[in-house]
């Protein structure tokens, strides 16, 4: 557009425009200045381009449409049905390399009463925040996602029992430091984690693993929340 491209600048590097063409249509422009050598395109190259293009159309949608796919959209995390695909990756990979991963269950306190008092858009809010003061703490391998509603679960590729613990509390400190603003209330939330193990002497399927989280999880509910449990 006019913003990007001034006229003057336009007047010294004409442009090369090729639509991105995909299911449903033009989706989006690939834009081509003149060569850096300032010779003009030939017939060839600009036959060559078109041919590049009308394959790399297809196969950048495509891509777009993947991340769209494992993402969810309020949050921007991965979703349920990824997370239990990267769970059995993981499991298997511990199985064959012979060390431990972690998996961690995150579900906010009282977070009924949250929306009760303050709206739901201010829950969301807070899922948002949550999010991203979450990722910040983790590293890149770790695979966040949002596991239900106001549930999260966290798979760490490689760690152990005092690992597992110290990042558990980690992320419960950073969440109940972590504030959204709503209409000039600074308003937190605080959250209950449970974690397991994942080893390769015992071989337990994910839904066993889940199952182990899950009742870590209820543990730390029952203690009172604001606390994590690791599964014995
Ligand atoms: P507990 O400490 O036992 O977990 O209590 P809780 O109130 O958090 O548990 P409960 O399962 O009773 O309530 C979960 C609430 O989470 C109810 C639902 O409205 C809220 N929730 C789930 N998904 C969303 C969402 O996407 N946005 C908002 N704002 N709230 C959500
Ligand atoms: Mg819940
Ligand atoms: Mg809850």
């Amino acid at each position: 557009g006019s913003d990007c491209f001034s006229k003057d600048f336009l007047d010294i590097h004409p442009l090369m425009i090729f639509p991105l063409k995909g299911i449903g249509g033009i989706y989006g422009f690939a834009i081509f200045s003149d060569k850096l050598t300032g010779n003009a395109y030939t017939r060839a190259e600009i036959d060559y381009i078109t041919h590049m293009f009308s394959v790399l159309s297809v196969m950048i949608q495509n891509d777009m449409h993947y991340k769209t796919s494992i993402t969810d959209p309020k949050t921007g995390l991965y979703t349920y049905d990824y997370f239990i695909n990267k769970l059995d990756e993981t499991t298997a990979i511990v199985r064959r390399y012979k060390h431990t991963a972690g998996l961690l269950m995150i579900d906010i306190d009282h977070f009924k009463n949250f929306n009760d008092t303050w709206g739901h858009l201010a829950g969301d809010k807070v899922l948002i925040t949550m999010a991203a003061s979450m990722s910040a703490v983790l590293r890149k391998e770790d695979c966040l996602c949002r596991f239900g509603g106001e549930e999260f679960a966290i798979l760490i590729p490689e760690t152990d029992a005092v690992g597992l613990t110290a990042l558990a509390e980690r992320l419960r400190k950073t969440v109940s430091q972590s504030e959204v603003n709503v209409n000039g209330n600074k308003l937190s939330v605080t959250i209950s984690l449970g974690a397991c193990l994942i080893s390769a002497s015992e071989r337990a399927e994910p839904k066993v693993l889940l199952d182990r989280a899950d009742k870590a999880l209820y543990f730390a509910k029952t203690s009172g929340r604001n606390c994590s449990a690791l599964f014995p």
